[in-house]
């Protein structure tokens, strides 16, 4: 089939939710992927942050293939080879008590919300909590999660939303603590905010959510789904910043592909939430997402990977800082590990995108016309020099097609 017949049975069949960039997507190896013109593109996407260990690792392969060969799914009315181990696993490099697995991202913050919400009733009988969300932030698109997402563009066709959400300013204690009262039954926000433009917590900031909420039995939720999984730096952001969450919620790179979503809780969280009839789901933690999973932190751990993305971050960095000094319309940077922004301004990230696709880069965006970097972890030098590049020659092809003044 022609790349623009692919283009056009997905346009005519799918609802229009996405404004996709032209390209068919075919294979991929490595840090690259192909198109259906056999097109080669250097890949700082990795399918929003997922694809932590690029494409087509084959210790990865050879571990879905073998559990596929054995069983896919048996639903959680029965144990499974797979569940335990993974379990065990993120239990053991993030020192939280025990897990849930979920689908996906948003649906491990609909358990996150349970989780704190019977916690809080289980102290007091109440059924009147209150969550603390930031502005700006970004949880999900499904109700729950739409609930404590802080922009008003994804919410307003949906409200009502779940009741007694207040938002408070990211890295602003004040605003933390003014939006507190006696309901207040967690504080949920992003470790290194994301889609809402690439915003990492300051330490005093989230050194003070931790206090605040210690000081007032109320749980913190940090959602690590997108800066979690060796990202940045640290296997969780948090390990970054001395602090611990009571909840905290994985998906994105936690499946390197595979969907696959979890929460995490500490004991106190744990044992005082949810119990057997509060919370299911029928494919959450199959034996193959599972084992996904187990492999995904079996090879983070045996290549050494956050170790990897600590030591080449001063350098994508560096990379980064040349085209900030070098272009008027790249006004700065921001980010942590392999979780990078450029901020812009005086063009639209759209049209860098755009120019980056036809030079065969994939980078995409973030809110407040922000260019986001959020590679596979396993990049090398060679492949940020080549990002580099074409990056400078996409910002030059968009520089030359437009005056600047033109630009409102
Ligand atoms: C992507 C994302 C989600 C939602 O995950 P889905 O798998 O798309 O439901 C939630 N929180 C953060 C921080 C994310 O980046």
């Amino acid at each position: 089939m022609k790349t623009s017949e692919y283009m056009d049975k997905t346009e005519t069949n799918v609802l229009h939710t996405y404004n996709r960039v032209p390209i068919v997507l075919e294979r991929g190896k490595g840090v690259h992927l192909y198109d259906t013109d056999g097109k080669e593109y250097l890949d700082f996407a990795a399918g929003i942050a997922v694809s932590v260990l690029g494409y087509k690792n084959q210790v990865f392969i050879d571990a879905l293939k073998d559990q596929m060969d054995k069983l896919i799914h048996t639903s959680n009315l029965y144990f499974n080879t797979a569940m335990g181990e993974a379990a065990e696993k993120l239990v053991s490099i993030s020192g939280m008590d025990c897990a849930f697995f979920t689908n996906s991202g948003t649906e491990a913050i609909e358990g996150a919300i349970k989780a704190a919400k019977k916690y809080a009733y289980l102290r007091d009988k109440n059924t009147d909590h209150e969550i603390i969300a930031m502005n700006h932030s970004f949880h999900g698109r499904s109700m729950g999660s739409l609930s404590v997402t802080g922009n008003d563009y994804y919410r307003e066709p949906f409200k009502p939303l779940i009741a007694g959400v207040h938002f408070a300013d990211f890295n602003d204690l004040d605003s933390v603590r003014s939006a507190m009262t006696d309901k207040t039954c967690a504080v949920i926000l992003e470790t290194v905010q994301g889609e809402g433009g690439i915003y990492p917590a300051s330490e005093d900031f989230l050194v003070g959510v931790r206090k605040l909420c210690d000081e007032h039995d109320i749980l913190l939720i940090l959602d690590e789904i997108q800066c979690g999984m060796g990202r940045t730096g640290y296997m969780f952001a948090w390990q970054g910043y001395g602090v611990k969450p009571d909840i905290m919620t994985l998906a994105k790179g936690l499946g390197g592909g595979f969907p696959v979503g979890a929460f995490l809780l500490n004991q106190k969280t744990a044992k005082s939430s949810l119990v057997p009839g509060d919370h299911g789901t029928t494919y959450g933690g199959s034996p193959l997402a599972c084992r996904a999973v187990s492999s995904v932190v079996d090879i983070l751990n045996n290549e050494n990977l956050v170790n990897h993305v600590r030591e080449l971050t001063p350098y994508l960095e560096e990379r980064l800082d040349e085209l900030v000094d070098e272009f008027d319309f790249v006004d700065k940077r921001r980010g942590k590990g392999f979780m990078q922004g450029l901020v812009l301004d005086g063009i639209y990230v759209e049209q860098v995108i755009e120019a980056a696709a036809k030079n065969r880069l994939l980078v995409i965006s973030a809110a407040g016309n922000v260019l986001r970097l959020v590679p596979p972890l396993v990049i090398t030098k060679e492949d940020i020099d080549d990002m580099a590049k074409k990056l400078k020659v996409s910002l030059t092809d968009v520089m030359k097609a437009q005056d600047k003044d033109s630009f409102t």
